[in-house]
Formats: structure tokens, sequence, C-alpha cells
């Protein structure tokens, strides 16, 4: 029989067992660092007042717990908000929808996507731009800079953990490196295409002052390259790749606790894309394009939780909990 004393040590190191086991799993899957619990188990192994047979016991208890916590895992769920943080006013509706009268004109929002999850990781989908030639060129209406845009939504720049650039034109990208503690996931493909080991600029879909911030994000080990399709690179938030907005643009599946939402970006400028089922207007292929937006269907839990990247009718489709934010639920 156990003693009182040596129950709290047990249960320690059955704790330990779990979470080293599971932060492995993570590491492996790079997810994660190496378990807290390597630094916590090491002590309590050593002043624990108990026998080795009752250690080894306890840490076996620890180990057959892991399938629950991985199945908490699969579990996590998002809450997912829409943050505007400017427009462009009179856009060409041509620039946006293949084939579109060129007479129609948009204010087109300006959006970055925040997510809020489990052990309070926080996730910034797309990051908008803040370089002042761009907003000298651009002449944003109603513009934030993207870092105090999300602070409406009580979140600091410093607290966003992982970033998601669908792809990377001047108004997803060029915010970036407003957010110094964030992971930054992108397509492997898409960093390729358009820069060289240098930074030098391969491809004009990226400026070169945004080329050379992607190679020194890149020299700093700031960027987790996503390789292909499909790949939940957090638990419950998975991306695809696009409809070619540029070479190798990507979308997300989000996990949230109504179903899926996809966060389809400039893969899907307007909900009109959806509607009328036809290709953005800035697609190196329009066949692909297509493809993406209807296996975007499938992916949704409903066609209304498929967000376009520059509809001002998100802002009113959804509930505002801040001004300039909405809840997509
Ligand atoms: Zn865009």
């Amino acid at each position: 029989m156990m003693t009182k004393k040596q129950i709290v040590p047990a249960v320690v190191l059955a704790l330990c067992g779990v979470d080293i086991v599971y932060g492995f799993i993570r590491a492996l899957s790079g997810n994660e660092g190496m378990p807290i619990a390597l630094i916590i188990a090491a002590p309590a192994i050593l002043v624990g007042p108990f026998a080795w047979r009752r250690l080894r016991a306890a840490f076996m208890v620890g180990l057959l717990l892991v399938p629950t916590a991985l199945s908490a895992q699969s579990a996590s769920t998002w809450d997912v908000f829409a943050v505007r943080y400017g427009a462009l006013p009179a856009f060409r509706v041509s620039g946006l929808i293949a084939g579109a009268d060129t007479s129609r004109r948009i204010d087109a929002a300006l959006t970055m996507w925040l997510l809020r999850g489990p052990g309070g990781r926080t996730v910034l989908v797309d990051a908008g731009f803040k370089r002042a030639d761009l907003i000298a060129r651009w002449k944003p209406i109603d513009y934030m800079r993207p870092d105090s845009a999300i602070a409406r939504a009580g979140v600091k720049a410093g607290d966003i953990t992982d970033l998601i650039i669908t792809h990377i034109h001047w108004d997803h990208f060029d915010g970036a490196d407003l957010f110094p503690n964030a992971r930054i996931w992108i397509q492997r493909e898409e960093v390729e295409h358009h820069i060289d080991a240098a930074g030098t600029v391969l491809d004009r879909a990226i400026d070169a002052p945004d080329a050379a911030m992607l190679a020194a994000l890149r020299s700093a080990g700031r960027l987790q390259l996503v390789d292909g399709d499909a790949r939940e690179i957090i638990p419950g938030i998975t991306v695809y790749i696009g409809g070619k907005h540029t070479y190798q643009s990507q979308y997300a599946g989000v996990r949230t606790g109504q179903g899926v939402v996809v966060l389809a970006s400039d893969n899907v400028y307007l909900y009109e894309n959806l509607d009328r089922h036809v290709p953005i207007a800035q697609t190196l292929d329009p066949v692909s394009n297509l493809a993406a937006q209807d296996r975007m269907r499938t992916i949704a839990v409903s066609p209304r939780f498929i967000i376009p990247g520059h509809d001002p009718l998100v802002f009113q489709r959804f509930p505002t909990v801040m001004p300039g934010v909405v809840q997509i639920r």
C-alpha cells in the first residue's frame, strides 16, 4: 500500500508520464518544443520518497493515459474572428471577379482573421500591411495598423503565437514582422518561388522590401515551411493549397464549436465568386480556382462558413463583438 506521503509524488509522476509522451509526439509533429515534464520529472524522481517499483508503476499509468490526452488534442476547437483594419475605397470589382462589369466599384475590406484556442494559443491568419509607401499608394480608408487592429479584440502583438500567411501579397504579408513571437506558417513553394537564397525577387507578386523581410524571417528561423496540401499544422487548424491566387497560395480550415470554418482569404475574393461560381480575377489558373472553391464546400460545415478575403459583407453577416471585429459563428 502507498502511504499518503507517497500518493502525491506518484500522481505527479503519472502526469509526467503523460506529458513526456504527449509532448514528445507533439515535438515530433513539429508543433511544440520538448515537454516541461522532463524538467519536473528529474527532481521528483531524485527526491521522491518511494521505491523504484512504485515509480515505474506510476509512470506506466501515465503512459496508459496518453490516448486520452491525444483525443483531447484532436478535439481542439477555436473561436474565429474577422478583424477589419481598413478598406480600399472604390476598388474595381472587375479586379476581383473575373469578367465583372468594369464600371462596378466596391470598398474592399482589408481583413485579418484572429483565432483563439486552447492553452492561450492565439493565431493570426494574414498580417495586413504597415509600410508608409503602401499606405500612401493605396490610400486605405479607416486604416489601422494591424497590431492596433487586433488590440481592439484585446490581443497584443506579442500574444500572437502563430501567424499563417495565405500568400505573399503586400496586403497579407507586409505586417508579418509586427508580431515578434509568432511562428510563421507559409507554403514552402510560395517562398521558394518568390525569392532566392539572398532574398532577391524572383516573381513580382512580391516587392523588394517584402522580399527582404521574408528572407530575414527565414534567416532568423521564424518560418515554418508547410509542404503541400491538407496539413494539420496546429491541432484543429488545417491548411490547403488554394486556387493559384499566387504560385502556392493556401487557405485554412479551422475547427470551431459549430464545425469547420474555411478562411479562404483571396482564393475567394467576394461572396459573389461563390454565389455565381466564377473565378477570382487574379489567378494563375481559373480552373484550379473553381476546383478550390468546390472543395471548400466539402470542407466547411456549411457554405455560410466559407469566408472570402475582401468582402465587406462579412462584417454584416456575422455578429459584431467590438468595432471592426466580428465573430464567425
Ligand atoms: Zn488581398
